[in-house]
C-alpha cells in the first residue's frame, strides 16, 4: 500500500483517484448526518435502538432469525467459526479464501479448530467432490469435520446460486453447518441478480461486510440462527468486540443500504468500462468481475506503468498483478482521470 504521504514525495501533485480498495471510501455528507442524527444507548445493555434496527434490518433481508453488528469482517468470521465449532473440530475452506490467508488463523489460535484449505476452481468455488473428498471419517487420527466456510465474491467473482447450492448440499450430507465470508456479498447479489435471501439460504450463517462496498467506516455484521447468534455474542464479548454507543457506526450502515446498495450496479459498469479500455491498450492480460480489475502487466513495462500512472494521482494495487477496485468515490471524473494516466503511458 502507498500512502499519501509518500505518493506526493514521489511527485504527484494530488490523488485524483484512489483505486486500491473499496474500503478507501469516506462517508458522505448524508452519511455523515445519518450518523450525527443517531439514536444511541449502550449497546453492552442491548439498548442501543439503531444497532438493534440495523441487526433486525439484515436479519431480515437475509431471511435469517438473528443478527450481530461486529467490528469488522475478521472478527465476524472468526465468531461466526468460535460458534459453529468447539476445540479438535475442523473447517473445510478454500485455499485462496480470506479465512484462510488473512485472518492470521485466528480460529486454530483461540479457537483450537483446525483449518482444511482445499483447491477452489477458476471460478472461485469448491466443487462438490472436493468437499466430498475433505470430510474426515470417523477415525481418532483425524480432526471432526464441523463446518464448510465458503466465499462470495472471490476475487471479484460472484459464484452463482447452483454452484453454491451443489457444495453446501455435499456438507449438509455429511452433517456440517454452512458459512459463507460474504464480504462482498452484496457485490454478489448485486452481480446475480438474486434477492440477500437467495444468496443466504443455503447457509447457516453469513458475514456481512459494511465498509467494503457499502461504504461505511467499519463494521461487519454476522447474520444466522438464534442458536447460532447467541454463541457468537459471547465470543464477540472475548474478543474485546462488545462495543457501546456503536449506533453511529450502524446509521451508517442504515444509510448505506438505503443509498449505497442500490447503486453498487455502477461500480460493476465502470470496472467493466476500465477494463475495456485497458484491453484496447494492450497493457497485459485483464480480468474483470462485479468491482474488481486485474492487470497482469508485462514485466519489462511493469514499473515504469505502475510509476507513470501514480504520477498521474491514481492509485492501484502494484504488484506482479495489479488490482483496481471500484467504489462509491470514484465516479465518472476520476474513472476518466484513471483512463487518461493509462492512455498517456508509453
Ligand atoms: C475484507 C475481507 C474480509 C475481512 O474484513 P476486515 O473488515 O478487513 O476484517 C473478509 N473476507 C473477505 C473476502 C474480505 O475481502
Amino acid at each position: 500500500m502507498i500512502a499519501y504521504e509518500s505518493l506526493k514525495s514521489q511527485g504527484a501533485a494530488e490523488v485524483l483517484c484512489d483505486l486500491r480498495s473499496d474500503t478507501v471510501t469516506k462517508p458522505c455528507a448524508g452519511m455523515r448526518q445519518a450518523m450525527a442524527g443517531a439514536e444511541v444507548g449502550d449497546d453492552v445493555y442491548d439498548e442501543d435502538p439503531t444497532v438493534n434496527l440495523l441487526q433486525s434490518r439484515l436479519a431480515e433481508m437475509t431471511g435469517k432469525e438473528a443478527a450481530l453488528f461486529l467490528t469488522s469482517g475478521t472478527q465476524s468470521n472468526l465468531t461466526a467459526l468460535l460458534a459453529h465449532c468447539g476445540r479438535g473440530e475442523a473447517v473445510i475452506v478454500g485455499a485462496p479464501y480470506h479465512v484462510f490467508v488473512d485472518e492470521a488463523h485466528g480460529a486454530s489460535v483461540l479457537g483450537g479448530i483446525a483449518l482444511q484449505p482445499v483447491p477452489v476452481t477458476s471460478g472461485g468455488d469448491i466443487l462438490p467432490e472436493t468437499v466430498r473428498d475433505w470430510v474426515m471419517p470417523d477415525d481418532c487420527h483425524c480432526p471432526v469435520s464441523r463446518l464448510l466456510s465458503l466465499e462470495n465474491t472471490v476475487g471479484g467473482q460472484a459464484i452463482p446460486l447452483d454452484r453454491i447450492a451443489a457444495g453446501v448440499e455435499v456438507a449438509r450430507d455429511h452433517d456440517l453447518s454452512a458459512h459463507l465470508d460474504g464480504a462482498r456479498f452484496f457485490n454478489a447479489i448485486t452481480a446475480l441478480g438474486c434477492s440477500a435471501t437467495d444468496l443466504a439460504g443455503p447457509f447457516d450463517t453469513v458475514s456481512l461486510c459494511l465498509s467494503k462496498g457499502l461504504g461505511t467506516p467499519a463494521g461487519s455484521v454476522l447474520v444466522g440462527p438464534r442458536d447460532v447468534i447467541a454463541r457468537a455474542y459471547r465470543a464477540r464479548k472475548m474478543l474485546g468486540g462488545a462495543m457501546r454507543q456503536s449506533g453511529v457506526l450502524a446509521a451508517a450502515a442504515l444509510y448505506s443500504l438505503d443509498h449505497v446498495l442500490p447503486r453498487l450496479a455502477e461500480d460493476h459498469a465502470r470496472a467493466e468500462a476500465l477494463a475495456g479500455v485497458l484491453r484496447e491498450l494492450g497493457l497485459g492480460e485483464v480480468h474483470q468481475a462485479t468491482n474488481m480489475v486485474f492487470l497482469t502487466p508485462a514485466p519489462d513495462i511493469r514499473d515504469a506503468l505502475y510509476a507513470h500512472v501514480r504520477g498521474q494521482g491514481i492509485l492501484i494495487g502494484e504488484g506482479r498483478q495489479s488490482r483496481m477496485v471500484l467504489h462509491r468515490d470514484v465516479d465518472d471524473t476520476a474513472l476518466a482521470a484513471a483512463v487518461s494516466a493509462f492512455e498517456t503511458f508509453g
